[in-house]
This record gives C-alpha cells, sequence and structure tokens, in this order.
C-alpha cells in the first residue's frame, strides 16, 4: 500500500510540475512572439534591442528547461569518494571569472584538513554553483563572496556567504519552492535544484540572512559512518 501511495503522490507531483512548467515556458514564448511581431515595422535601433531581448528570453526558456529536467530526473545518483576542498578548487577559476566580471571579490577559506564524504561530484559542483551564483547576484560591484568549508566533529560544512541585499523573513520560506523568484531573469529552479541534490546527499540546507546586510546558506553533510540527525 505505501509503494501504492508513494507512486499517487509521484504522479501527482509530477503532474504539478508538468503543470507550472508550461505556465512557466509560456511567458518567455509570449514575450518572443510579440516582439517578433513588432521586428518589421520598427527602426534599425528597435530592431537591435529587440534581437537582444528576443535571445534573452530564449536563454531562460532554455535555462528553465535545463534546470527543469535536473529536477525531475531525480535519477539514483552514483557517488564517489570525494574531498569538498577539491571540488571547490575545480570549481574556482569558473566561479572567480564570474565574480571578475561583476568586479566582486571571492575570498575563499577552505579548511586545512577534509575528510572523505561520498557524493556525486556533478551535483556537488551544481549545488556550489547555484548557491555562489545566488549570491553574486544579491551584491553589487563591492560584492565579497565569502566561500567556506569547515571540517567539525561528525558533519562537513559549507558555507555561501554574501553581503548583499538580503531576504526578508517572510520569504524565507519560499525560497526553496520550484519557480519562486524575485529576479526578471531568474527561473526559480536553482534553490529548489540544491534542496533536492542535499537531500539526495541526506544533508541539510539552513538560511541565514539580515536585509540589507546579506545572507549565509550553510549546507551540512554527514561524514560516513556518523550518525548526524
Ligand atoms: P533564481 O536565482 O532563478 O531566482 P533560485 O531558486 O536560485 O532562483 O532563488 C530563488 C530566490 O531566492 C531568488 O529569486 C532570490 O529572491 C532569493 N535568493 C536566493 N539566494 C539569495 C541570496 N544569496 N541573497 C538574496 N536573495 C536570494
Ligand atoms: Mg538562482
Amino acid at each position: 500500500l505505501k509503494d501504492e501511495v508513494d507512486k499517487m503522490e509521484r504522479l501527482s507531483l509530477v503532474g504539478q510540475m508538468a503543470a507550472s512548467i508550461t505556465h512557466e515556458i509560456r511567458n518567455p514564448m509570449a514575450v518572443i512572439r510579440g516582439f517578433v511581431q513588432l521586428l518589421n515595422e520598427r527602426s534599425p535601433e528597435d530592431q537591435q534591442s529587440y534581437f537582444r531581448i528576443v535571445l534573452d528570453e530564449l536563454d531562460r526558456a532554455n535555462a528553465i528547461i535545463n534546470d527543469f529536467l535536473s529536477l525531475a530526473q531525480n535519477r539514483i545518483v552514483e557517488k564517489e569518494p570525494s574531498n569538498l576542498n577539491d571540488l571547490l578548487n575545480d570549481l574556482l577559476p569558473l566561479i572567480w571569472a564570474d565574480a571578475n566580471m561583476r568586479g566582486q571579490i571571492i575570498d575563499l577559506r577552505l579548511s586545512e584538513s577534509m575528510d572523505i564524504l561520498h557524493v556525486n561530484s556533478k551535483e556537488m559542483k551544481q549545488l556550489i554553483l547555484n548557491l555562489a551564483r545566488n549570491g553574486m547576484e544579491a551584491m553589487n560591484d563591492k560584492g565579497i563572496l565569502r566561500i567556506e568549508t569547515l571540517n567539525l566533529q561528525d558533519t562537513v560544512q559549507l558555507r555561501v556567504v554574501d553581503n548583499g541585499v538580503g531576504i526578508p523573513q517572510e520569504k524565507l520560506e519560499r525560497l526553496f519552492e520550484p519557480f519562486y523568484t524575485t529576479k526578471t531573469n531568474g527561473t526559480g529552479l536553482g534553490l529548489a535544484l540544491c534542496l533536492s541534490i542535499v537531500e539526495r546527499h541526506s544533508g541539510k540546507i539552513h538560511v541565514e540572512s539580515a536585509v540589507g546586510q546579506g545572507t549565509s546558506f550553510i549546507v551540512s553533510f554527514c561524514k560516513p559512518g556518523r550518525y548526524c540527525w
């Protein structure tokens, strides 16, 4: 019986997700259609800016589809022994380039020792990148993004701390909902994906934020063989 119920729940979740993705893809499509229709009758300067808008909206639709697929696949992930500091070092050039383009600084603080975790590296990298991008998007060009690892007694922690706009208390609980976004070009799937990745790794994710001061995302992973929660 439990299996049946699980199956029903999964199916209705798939139905809900299908409904929301249909809605989310229709928005960029409507914008694209509108601007393409206007293209003919406008001046070359207007056309230039319309092309930009159309390309941006196509990219957004594409991002929604990509994020949605990673979220929906929920595949049984292959895990391998891995070191969080090494994963971060692999990603650093990418994160650093992104920050550089925005005039921001990355303050990397890797713990001296680091225990091995069993993780899917691809998913872990996606998690780190999503959190880092959100942090950068919340800051202006004076932003400093601190990325920190801690090797604690039973857990390994990743902390991504920005000094950006912060999140009002009443919005905190909606952050991980699929399609919740406050950005014009957001998909609202980044944190939903982060949560599902953390759950697949038996981890916990926690947010602390103060409006006007910044936000910290803290992800904890249980070390192999320990009881954490
Ligand atoms: P997206 O980035 O596409 O909007 P996410 O799921 O990654 O979607 O994030 C959802 C929302 O959570 C964002 O639109 C933003 O309002 C809020 N948010 C996430 N991270 C931060 C952060 N570091 N600082 C402030 N707000 C954030
Ligand atoms: Mg995001």
